[in-house]
């Protein structure tokens, strides 16, 4: 049976180390994925800030699936069709399953900020923020002053705004850092003491925090107001929009456009097709996009895809009612959210470079 991983996400991950520990003989595994290394997002801030290099918060896919005994194909697909089990590749070539799992992730929302064009860096896909970053920092690091707005009222959003200050701030030279969160404020899925916490640390680091729609013109960002915020450049982290391959996919979709899955996180209009993380829907109970539940889901989608090859039955993934979430801070701190908690510290920061750097090392090679 040919199963086919599309997306080298978190889910995956978890799947071919699954794979490597138990090969399959009955199964030919195919994985497409644009590049060979899949970054982690929670070190992303920690990276901006000089705390880690690039072979700290990446993992290289190809030993994994070499490993598992999987082909390794570095693309990605540009479009599919669920009716035909069929995928079409961003090289033009073809590629037919027989079961297939989706770990895309998903994209950054830009709708209000494209007019930037140049001036525009979107969060997603992260292996381009990173070497866009880099030339960016450069540029930014040789201005006598600078201007940087992070869009996005999340905890994406912050914690860049916060890595943003403190990597340019490093750098000889003024730098202004805005936070524009959208009218939903600043973390609204985080309970207030946890929102009071990130008020402070991003006060403290100097950031102005405008709780407005910003959108994007030439420059910067215009305001409802009327007021224009200049901007070298512009950081989205606006939240996720699905990938465009889906929308033409004949997969059942969600309102916003994501695979809409069970319990079982199988498609709901094809049973021979599973997805986790972002790129997925939850019908029954709706979860939020998180690494945490990409990370999560992973043993039940090993073990959903085996199963469903066999025939056998499958297992539901159920998500734990709170999840424990480490936001940085500032250099060396982070806010512990979970549940109605909140709490802010050193150590805070120490418990998550241990939780980062173990997920690494877990699928690190030799
Ligand atoms: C700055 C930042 C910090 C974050 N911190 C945290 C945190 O601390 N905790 C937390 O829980 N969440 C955090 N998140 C959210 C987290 O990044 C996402 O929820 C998580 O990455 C989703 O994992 P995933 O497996 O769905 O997809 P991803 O990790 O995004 O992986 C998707 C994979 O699919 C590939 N792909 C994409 N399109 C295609 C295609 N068309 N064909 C083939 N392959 C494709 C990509 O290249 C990538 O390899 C953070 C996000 C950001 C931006």
């Amino acid at each position: 049976m040919r199963l086919v991983l599309v997306g080298g996400g978190h889910a995956h991950l978890i799947v071919l180390e699954a794979l490597a520990k138990r090969r399959e003989a009955a199964l030919d595994v195919t994985l497409v994925t644009p590049s060979r290394w899949q970054y982690y997002s929670g070190m992303l801030p920690g990276w901006i800030m000089g705390r880690y290099d690039n072979g700290d918060c990446r993992v290289d896919v190809r030993p994994l699936a070499s490993q598992a005994g999987v082909r390794l194909i570095l693309d990605r697909v540009a479009a599919m069709d669920a009716d035909r089990n069929l995928l079409c590749l961003g090289d033009g070539s073809h590629l037919e399953y027989d079961l297939l799992s989706l770990d895309t992730g998903s994209e950054t929302n830009v709708e209000w900020l494209a007019s930037l064009s140049e001036r525009l860096l979107t969060v997603k896909p992260i292996e381009q923020f990173c070497e866009l970053w880099r030339k960016v920092f450069n540029q930014l690091a040789a201005l006598r002053s600078s201007r940087i707005v992070v869009v996005g009222g999340g905890a994406a959003g912050a914690e860049l705004s916060i890595a943003v200050k403190t990597a340019l701030s490093a750098a000889d030279g003024e730098c202004s850092v805005t936070l524009v969160t959208g009218n939903s404020g600043l973390l609204s899925g985080h309970n207030p003491m946890v929102q009071r916490h990130m008020q402070s640390a991003l006060e403290a680091a100097g950031i102005t925090i405008l709780h407005e729609r910003a959108a994007g013109v030439e420059d910067g960002v215009l305001l409802p107001g009327g007021e224009l915020v200049k901007a070298d450049f512009v950081i989205a982290a606006t939240g996720a929009r699905p990938s465009a391959f889906l929308a033409r996919s004949r997969l059942g979709l969600s309102d916003n456009g994501f695979v809409a899955v069970d319990s079982f996180h199988r498609s709901v209009s094809h049973h021979n097709v599973f997805a986790a993380g972002d790129v997925s829907a939850r019908l029954d109970n709706a979860t939020t996009r998180s690494g945490v539940h990409a990370v999560r889901a992973g043993p039940i989608l090993a073990h959903n895809l085996i199963a469903a090859a066999k025939d056998r039955p499958l297992r539901p993934y159920r998500a734990r009612q709170r999840s424990l979430y480490l936001l940085v801070s500032g250099p060396d701190k982070a806010i512990l959210s979970w549940g109605g908690l909140g709490a802010v510290g050193r150590w805070a920061w120490c418990w998550k470079d241990r939780i980062d750097r173990n997920f690494i090392k877990r699928f690190r090679q030799g």
